[in-house]
């Protein structure tokens, strides 16, 4: 059977200097990786025809398929603070968009698919590495019921990657609400070009926001969603590594798996990344982080605001200034639904914030730590257990109060298995030597988050000597 895909590519009608219109650059030898069989019936697609050769050819970008109209965003950013005029798609290509069968807009992308105008000094390809990286965390991620872009498909190119070494090359299937991201405003906000600006953000509010209904609408439901995915990273220990604006998509999911990485042993600090020098994207600061991104949307959007440009300003500050009492709040219903909380208590916060404290003293195991409250094995992930000892009986006193702990609902919020780094890092090690055996049981495990893994070492901590400092952007 051949590939049918039933695209309604609503982004190639905006105007031309919204993109750059172009097909993939084909490869030597397409290989399969892998494909996701249930977001591939969701979109309407057959799992089986992508598996075929003409599916192959398609998500290696060696075939365009019917009603395709490829094209790679463009786009500009802060990144680390630092503002770059010009980004883009450098080494991706949307392909077009699908109604899904819910009836939600989905982008299909391909990252890893060549140069385009938008490559500047790269290569416009990507190796194995990083793209079962970002196939395994972000389909954890989706599992978890985290906001997410998804995969779709991975390929080999059959062509090598130069990097650090040489690498098998491929190309990852990324499918994405849509690929906006606050980079794509500031790209035309900064060269004045406010029709654009107006343009983009009818076609976000039409796609994303459809009850905004304004500008400052937009801003705020924008604000209100980043709030909440910040919230649900920090509950599970997630680290993005690199929130620069071009990675902070409007959808509100979490976009670009680059150095992200889940903390191991507890630390509020804690930075993975080798390229954050200064820890400006450390697991505490993520949420201060989302806040400059939001004033950097805010000031793209000010002469969609108001026409009176204090009024404008007065408005979009007020709106930024929501974020930390909306994360405030999200954060609390998550911590307080990982400690089995389903009332409200004044104290609560106070309680959360002296666990993560007390993990942090007590060099404990977050994401097991947290699983072991719900049968009473936290403390065993406790490196050293005295701040736990001292804080147990004020969780035991609140759960008495509220009657026990909610079970059903901890059992949603506390994950027993997440993409440990070690583990990703022996996939990657494996998959770069053509075996994918590793990447495959470690995909079935963290697809079921909240589920035993068959093998239970997959939840197990790293050794000293497996544990990994440092995680790099792997492009
Ligand atoms: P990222 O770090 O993935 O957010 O990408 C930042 C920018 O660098 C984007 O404009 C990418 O398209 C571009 N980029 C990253 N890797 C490559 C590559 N291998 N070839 C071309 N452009 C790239
Ligand atoms: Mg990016």
């Amino acid at each position: 059977m051949t590939l049918q895909i039933p695209f309604d590519n609503s982004y190639a009608r905006l105007p031309e200097r919204f993109y750059h219109r172009q097909s993939a650059n084909p490869v030597r030898a397409p290989g399969l990786i892998a494909i996701n069989p249930t977001l591939a019936r969701d979109l309407g697609l057959d799992p089986d025809s992508l598996k075929a050769p003409d599916g192959l050819d398609v998500l290696a970008g060696n075939a365009v398929p019917e009603g395709a109209d490829p094209l790679a965003q463009a786009y500009a950013g802060h990144q680390f603070g630092g503002w770059s005029p010009q980004l883009g798609d450098g080494r991706a290509l949307l392909l077009g968009e699908v109604v899904d069968r819910h009836g939600l807009r989905r982008d299909i992308q391909l990252k890893g698919s060549g140069r385009t105008p938008f490559s500047r000094m790269g290569d416009g390809r990507a190796w194995v590495g990083p793209v079962i990286r970002e196939y395994l965390v972000s389909e954890a991620m989706h599992a978890m019921g985290i906001p997410t872009t998804r995969a779709l498909a991975a390929v080999t190119t059959g062509e090598p990657v130069i990097r650090e070494a040489v690498f098998p090359g491929a190309v990852l299937t990324r499918v994405a609400s849509s690929h906006i991201r606050v980079g794509t405003f500031q790209f035309f906000a900064a060269r004045g070009d406010e029709e654009a600006v107006r343009l983009l953000a009818d076609h976000v509010i039409a796609r994303h926001y459809p009850d905004a209904g304004d500008a400052l609408g937009l801003l705020r439901a924008v604000i209100e969603r980043q709030a909440r995915l910040i919230a649900a990273w920090m509950s599970v220990g997630f680290i993005h590594g690199v929130m620069n604006t071009d990675n902070a998509q409007l959808a509100g999911e979490t976009i670009d798996y680059g150095p992200c990485a889940f903390m191991d042993t507890y630390e509020g600090n804690k930075v993975f990344s080798s390229i954050d020098q200064f820890g400006r994207y450390a697991y505490s600061n993520q949420p201060n982080i989302a806040v400059w991104n939001m004033a950097q949307f805010a000031t793209c959007l000010l002469p969609l605001i108001d026409e009176d440009a204090d009024t404008a300003v007065a408005k979009a500050t007020d709106a930024v200034h929501g974020f930390p009492a909306l994360y405030s709040a999200a954060w609390l219903d998550r911590f307080r639904a990982k400690l089995g909380l389903t009332s409200d208590d004044p104290e609560d916060e106070a309680l959360v914030d002296d666990l993560l404290d007390a993990m942090e003293q007590g060099r404990a195991d977050f994401t097991n730590a947290f699983a072991g409250l719900a049968d009473g094995t936290a403390q065993d992930w406790f490196t050293d257990r005295a701040a736990w000892n001292a804080w147990a009986p004020r969780y035991a006193a609140r759960l008495e109060r509220q009657g026990g702990a909610d079970n059903a609902t901890m059992a949603q919020a506390n994950p027993l298995v997440i993409p440990r780094n070690h583990l990703v890092e022996a996939a990657i090690k494996a998959a770069a030597d053509g075996d994918y055996a590793p990447f495959r049981t470690l995909l079935a495990a963290v697809t079921r988050p909240f589920e035993m893994p068959e093998d239970p070492a997959l939840r197990l901590p790293p050794e000293p000597d497996e544990v990994v400092h440092r995680t790099f952007c792997g492009t």
